[in-house]
């Protein structure tokens, strides 16, 4: 996958990194890999833009392979079901302009649906908390209560609202960020900070004199 600092970035991402490392945060090159294993640490975002054009996912990864014989791609099929031999995954229940198919697994089946809707999925097929399975009338194939708790919510708030002194051009995408810990008791960095400056006027900033929602 492409990524990269955004080209040409203004100084104010060279300035957050700088009074990042004033208090003692070490600087890395890129927030990847090292920096996110670390204690903390702030460096310059990477965008994944490759010749001015984003580059989804999908564009990166899946793009270059379609023309593979073994690789079909369903846009717009709905999974509802794993299909199970015993305890055994066998395929997936998919819904397919309006019709419903199953879909036989040669090897595995490997679900990637996003936080909420892969424990939903599971649930639906029979996996998770039994008592709750039994309140919808889904047969449980295996009681595993931890399916669909802990999810953990975040945050975000955004920091400062400043006014140039001298009209200005909207910065691009270049950003910088840091991790750290609120305890320094705490395994992890719970906190992150973005610098990302443009032009973010909400409604609630009407009361500080600024313009409209843009
Ligand atoms: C507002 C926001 C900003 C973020 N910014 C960043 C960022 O700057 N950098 C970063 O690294 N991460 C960012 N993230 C986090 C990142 O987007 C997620 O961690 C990542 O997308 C998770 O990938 P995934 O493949 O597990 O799930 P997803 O990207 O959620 O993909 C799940 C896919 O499954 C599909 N799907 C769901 N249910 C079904 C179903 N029943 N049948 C068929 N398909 C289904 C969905 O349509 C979706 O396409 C951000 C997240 C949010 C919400």
């Amino acid at each position: 996958m492409f990524v990269q600092p955004a080209p040409n970035p203004n100084s104010t991402p060279a300035v957050m990194i700088e009074g990042a490392n004033s208090v003692g945060i070490p600087i890395f090159e890129n927030p990847n890999g090292r920096m996110m294993e670390s204690d903390g640490g702030a460096s310059m975002l990477d965008v994944i833009v490759h010749n001015g054009k984003r580059q989804s996912v999908f564009r990166s990864y899946v793009f270059p392979l379609m023309d593979r014989p073994n690789l079909t791609v369903l846009a717009h099929a709905l999974v509802t079901r794993i299909t199970f031999d015993k305890k055994r995954a066998t395929g997936v229940e998919i819904v397919y302009n309006n019709k419903m198919y199953r879909i036989g697994a040669g090897c595995e089946v490997v679900l990637s649906l996003g936080a909420i809707n892969t424990p939903k999925v599971l649930m639906q097929s029979g996996i998770g908390n039994q008592a709750e399975l039994g309140h919808l009338k889904i047969p449980p194939v295996q009681h595993l209560p931890g399916v669909g708790h802990n999810l953990q919510d975040h945050f975000l708030i955004y920091g400062c609202v400043w006014e140039y002194r001298q009209p200005s051009v909207i910065p691009n995408a270049a950003r910088a960020v840091l991790f750290w810990k609120t305890d320094r008791n705490l395994d992890t960095p719970d906190t992150q900070i973005i610098q990302s400056d443009g032009g973010r006027v909400k409604t609630e900033m009407k009361k500080f004199g600024l313009a409209n929602d843009s």
